[in-house]
């Protein structure tokens, strides 16, 4: 069993034939991303027989790259040898891990390289929470002196087409026996899957919701992103405007701009329209080419001009400061790049 997977109560449970303190150590342990043979304060006998039966540390940091711009951008193994990845942005603030929910993606976006080859499994809850363990304690960091301030759930994977596991994940993550990570620092990016979005909403998490929205109407968007054959962009607004209304957290639009798709000044009117009666943000991300698909990205002094008619319609905006593009920042290219290779 993956031990992560599992909260507090649940492991006492579990192990309800050693003492409660002695699980509250193994625990302690396994949130700061330990392996069984570090648990030093364990009985050398408990430790055995863990190894044995359970895994500690359910992601492990296998290859490192590091960008100019000193975001770094790691591939990790799962046990059963599947690899994703993941990056970490540095900001004055913080500390952003970038987290990824599946392995692979069934979503189909045509722009997305996690996404070429279909979904591959979801991932467990420990597997999500294993990534930020093990960048947490590779970059010296522990419960008490965090090295990830900040949680984003835009790496590969659709977070709400694994819902039960990326929800467990996101009540771990924020346990203050654990790595106490606020909520109000976590952004879950979805495609845009509404009842899943209300579900959430429903939970008062206080997380931000981002929606990657691409286009602003459902005859350009179905053509980009197939998932808006079966959630029409009408029934995703709504489903934003209902996480709004419950939760008070203003709601983060992601748009990728791609040259001759949808960065016309035609499209920046309809964005507007769209997003009129909203409390939102949108933010402008170049494309990433990814090698697989023709599209290109719109050139900067466009981007800019999409961003400048976006300010002038009342659209609150801004254009993603590139990072990373040296080490294949964008979902799911390094980890497709590495895979091709070896
Ligand atoms: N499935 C979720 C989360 C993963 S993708 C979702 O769709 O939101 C998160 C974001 O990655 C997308 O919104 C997009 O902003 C970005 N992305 C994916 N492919 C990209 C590319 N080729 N170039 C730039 N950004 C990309």
């Amino acid at each position: 069993m993956i031990l992560l997977d599992n909260s507090l109560s649940e492991l006492t449970e579990i192990f309800n034939d050693v003492k409660p303190y002695k699980v509250k150590q193994l625990y302690s342990w396994l949130v700061k991303g330990y392996n069984f043979d570090e648990m030093t304060d364990l009985s050398k006998e408990w430790r055995k027989k863990l190894a044995e039966e359970h895994i500690a540390c359910p992601v492990t940091l296998f290859r490192r790259f590091e960008s100019k711009d000193g975001t770094q951008k790691f591939l990790y193994k799962l046990s059963d040898s599947n690899i994703i990845e993941g990056v970490l942005m540095k900001y004055k603030y913080g500390n952003t891990l970038c987290v990824s929910t599946q392995v692979g993606c069934r979503m189909g976006c045509n722009f997305c390289a996690s996404t070429l080859q279909g979904l591959i499994r979801n991932l467990t809850t420990g597997e999500i929470l294993g990534q930020v363990t093990a960048v947490n304690r590779f970059m010296g960091g522990d419960t008490k002196e965090r090295q990830i301030t900040n949680i984003v759930l835009m790496g590969s994977g659709e977070p709400l087409d694994n819902f039960d596991n990326t929800i467990k994940f996101l009540q771990l993550v924020n346990d203050k026996q654990g790595l106490n990570i606020s909520m109000r620092n976590i952004s879950l990016s979805t495609c845009g899957i509404p009842p899943e979005m209300i579900a959430l909403a429903d939970l008062n998490f206080q997380i931000n919701l981002t929606i990657s929205l691409h286009s602003p109407t459902q005859q350009k968007r179905r053509q980009i992103m197939p998932i808006s054959e079966s959630y029409p962009l009408t029934s995703v607004i709504e489903a934003a405007k209902y996480y709004f209304n419950k939760t008070g957290r203003r709601i983060i639009f992601e748009y990728v701009l791609i040259e001759g798709v949808n960065d016309s000044e035609e499209d920046a009117k309809q964005l507007s329209k769209l997003t009129r009666d909203m409390s939102c943000h949108v933010n402008l991300i170049k494309l990433n080419p990814v090698k697989e698909r023709s599209l290109k990205p719109t050139n900067t002094d466009n981007a800019k001009q999409f961003a400048k008619k976006l300010t002038e319609l009342g659209v609150s905006n801004t254009i993603r400061r590139q990072i990373g593009v040296d080490i294949e920042g964008a979902c799911g290219q390094l980890r497709r790049r590495i895979i091709n290779d070896e």
